[in-house]
């Protein structure tokens, strides 16, 4: 089975283990370079993105995370993830960084604050069997895509799933539906890369 790992300095990095789990692969929460040394693909959680940055500098993981991306590792991220793959982030607050990885502007908590969080049917390009219900907490939009990325799906315009090569983002939480397609999709992304 693929080693998959979740970066697990803050953010939502059980529930990804599990879906993960689900799916096949041989999940890791990986919070040492060593740890993300051994994985062929890597899961960024949902969180907070600021803290997630800060604690991947403090852990020397942040330069590392950056050479494996650049390496071609098959990398997902939701929500927070999202705001990591970002090439650029509008409106960062101090001292936050991001991985990088995907040509894309993102927004932070674009759609409303904590109490507008809402849930929305949204079709995702490369899942068949419907649409995936999709869970946005404090959520990034995108807000301008460049030319090597792609969008998988859109709500009111903007893109809320993407991908560029081995990355893979979402602005919405599938690891909180018990509806694993997306995990499915990323796990088939690290068996291909490899
Ligand atoms: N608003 C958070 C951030 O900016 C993301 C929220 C989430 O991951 N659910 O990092």
């Amino acid at each position: 089975a693929p080693v998959v790992g979740v970066l697990a300095l803050q953010g939502d990095v059980r529930e990804h283990l599990a879906a993960l789990t689900a799916v096949g692969a041989e999940a890791r929460a990986v919070r040492r370079p060593a740890e993300l040394d051994a994985v062929q693909g890597l899961v960024l959680p949902g969180g907070e993105s600021t803290t997630i940055s800060k604690l991947a500098t403090a852990f020397g993981l942040l330069e590392p995370l950056r050479e494996r991306v650049r390496a071609g590792l098959p990398v997902y991220g939701s929500c927070a993830g999202m705001i990591l793959l970002a090439d650029k982030i509008l409106d960062p607050r101090s001292g936050q960084e991001t991985i990088g990885g995907i040509d894309m502007i993102v927004r932070r908590n674009a759609f409303g604050r904590q109490n507008e969080s809402f849930e929305a049917a949204v079709d995702l390009e490369g899942v068949s069997g419907g649409p995936v219900h999709g869970v946005f907490i404090r959520a990034p939009w995108v807000e301008s895509l460049g030319a090597g990325a792609t969008a998988l799906a859109r709500h009111e315009g903007h893109p809320v799933a993407v991908r560029q090569g081995n990355l893979l983002a979402t602005a919405f939480h599938p690891e909180l539906t018990g509806d694993h397609r997306v995990h499915a999709l990323f796990t088939e992304m690290v068996r291909r890369a490899d």
